[in-house]
């Protein structure tokens, strides 16, 4: 096996058979759903069929078998974040122990139990509904690759082993005796917090279930404009309207229905590729035999893990805000960052001689606290959740519990959290929400290449509690 050269033309050309499309959406032939049209009423209408949309009507039906339940989506069920995403299914519903610390500290501990019970939840409730997704306990394995984060990730292990979560700190050998780079000086392994899904077939298996069980699907139906009635509310589409008695938003990085969400997330785009399937040989030179999911450790992170059939995903790093809010399918497809990412794959992986198959982008909804906000509206008949930043996977199950909560006006454990109670601060509007993100990313990339040290803006944004992350 020869190693790859990573000059530009070599990594053009890894790149030149990719398509733009992510690599879950192979093999699967696409239902249609209808497209709503005339009136419609139904108990509880959830708009956005992403994971949030999904996990709503899942639960929902589980607490109230007795509703009709209507699921729209302006586009496509699951083909927006949650069917293209790196998969890794985290405990955590707070973006980190280190953000939850940070924000809700004297909620930190039970932040982190109803994260793990969250997990076990959603492992539990997919066998009862018979839902494969793809879903494994694979854990996850989170390396340096510069001196300074091997403090960093030792003083992690300490803070997560006080939170009586089994971290191990490995060294640079029993690292690369897990998977094998060159960059790698040393990891931690987190068995038990990550579990990895294949995401579109896990939305598509979600759909299918609750298909079965009674919940109406509409695509190319996007609300646009939520009414108070008399019976509970009404919502507008193109073509018809839909009385319900309640309603979930879970839009994520659209634009939000409710005027005072405006300015509560960004859309930030994020991006990955999948190689060709590598043979047996390539498999041996970087080990991997664990199949666990890998993160690197810089402020500008990078995802990865393996495919049933033998892919390497490899996505992150770049995280893009687009002036004004745009959301836009052809910003899914940014061949310079495609680029730097297949180059630092091959810095990562240089024993790897291979290109990749697939090369895609999707939309993600940032918050200033890189966790979810939670909300109601319309004298409690409306709930709604936004800002996952980039860890919603896991995050949306127990959001959809927490919506479910606030529509049912039950007081539980989860409503009295503050991270619950309390709203995000809000992103300044343009031209200021532009240039302060630029101006965070350009710090964050200096950090980088400064040994983790954080300039004056940065220090400032962590004394504010505001920050820009993916
Ligand atoms: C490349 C990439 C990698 C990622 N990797 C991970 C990962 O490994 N782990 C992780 O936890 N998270 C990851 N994420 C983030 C994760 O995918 C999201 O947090 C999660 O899928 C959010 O689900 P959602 O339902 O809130 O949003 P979405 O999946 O974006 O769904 C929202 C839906 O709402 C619909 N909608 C919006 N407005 C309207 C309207 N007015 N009317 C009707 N429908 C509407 C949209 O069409 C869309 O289908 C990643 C994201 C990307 C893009």
């Amino acid at each position: 096996m020869t190693a790859r050269t990573t000059t530009s033309h070599a990594v053009d050309a890894s790149l030149a058979g990719a398509v733009n499309s992510a690599v879950w959406f192979d093999g699967f032939e696409r239902k249609p759903a209808d497209v709503l049209v005339g009136a419609h009423e139904c108990d509880l209408l959830i708009v956005g069929a992403g994971f949030g949309g999904l996990w709503a009507a899942l639960r929902a039906r589980a607490r109230h078998p007795e509703w009709s339940i209507t699921v729209v989506d302006a586009q496509e069920i699951g083909r927006a974040a949650s069917g293209r995403n790196g998969g890794f299914v985290s405990y955590s519903v707070t973006h980190g122990l280190a953000n939850a610390l940070a924000r809700w500290p004297k909620e930190a501990g039970q932040l982190e139990r109803l994260g793990l019970e969250n997990l076990q939840g959603f492992a539990d409730d997919l066998r009862a509904s018979g839902i494969d997704g793809g879903f494994r306990k694979a854990g996850k394995l989170q390396v340096a690759t510069a001196p300074h984060q091997l403090e960093e990730l030792a003083a992690s292990v300490a803070k997560a082993n006080e939170y009586g979560r089994p971290l191990e700190l490995l060294d640079a050998e029993q690292t690369r005796a897990r998977i094998d780079s060159p960059t790698f000086i040393g990891g931690v392994l987190d068995p038990v917090g990550t579990c990895l899904v294949v995401p579109y077939k896990l939305a598509m298996e979600m759909r299918d279930a609750l298909a079965r069980q009674g919940v109406a699907f509409f695509e190319h139906t996007p609300a646009q404009k939520l009414e108070a009635d008399r019976a509970g509310m009404r919502v507008r589409t193109p073509a018809g309207s839909i009385a319900a008695g309640k309603v979930v938003l879970a839009t994520s990085a659209f634009p939000a229905l409710l005027c005072r969400n405006r300015l509560t997330t960004v859309p930030v785009y994020d991006y990955a590729l999948a190689t060709q399937p590598l043979t047996d040989e390539q498999f041996e030179s970087i080990g991997w035999r664990s199949r666990e999911g890998l993160t690197d450790s810089a402020n500008q992170f990078h995802y990865s893990r393996v495919t049933a059939d033998g892919r390497i995903l490899w996505g992150g790093y770049d995280a893009i805000y687009h002036y004004g809010r745009r959301i836009s399918p052809e910003l899914e497809n940014r061949p310079e960052t495609f680029r730097k990412l297949a180059e630092q794959f091959f810095e990562t992986f240089p024993q790897l001689d291979v290109s990749f198959s697939h090369a895609w982008g999707g939309v993600i909804d940032a918050s200033t606290r890189f966790s979810a906000e939670y909300g109601t509206a319309f004298g409690k008949r409306v709930a709604y959740v936004l800002g996952h930043t980039g860890l919603g996977v896991g995050a949306s199950r127990f959001a959809a519990d927490t919506m479910l909560d606030l529509l049912d006006g039950r007081h539980t454990e989860r409503t009295s959290l503050e991270m619950v109670k309390r709203r995000a601060v809000p992103f300044p509007p343009e031209p200021v929400c532009a240039a302060g993100i630029n101006l965070t990313r350009y710090e964050l990339a200096r950090s980088d290449r400064n040994e983790g040290r954080r300039g004056l803006w940065l220090k400032t944004m962590d004394a504010l509690g505001l920050g820009f992350d993916s």
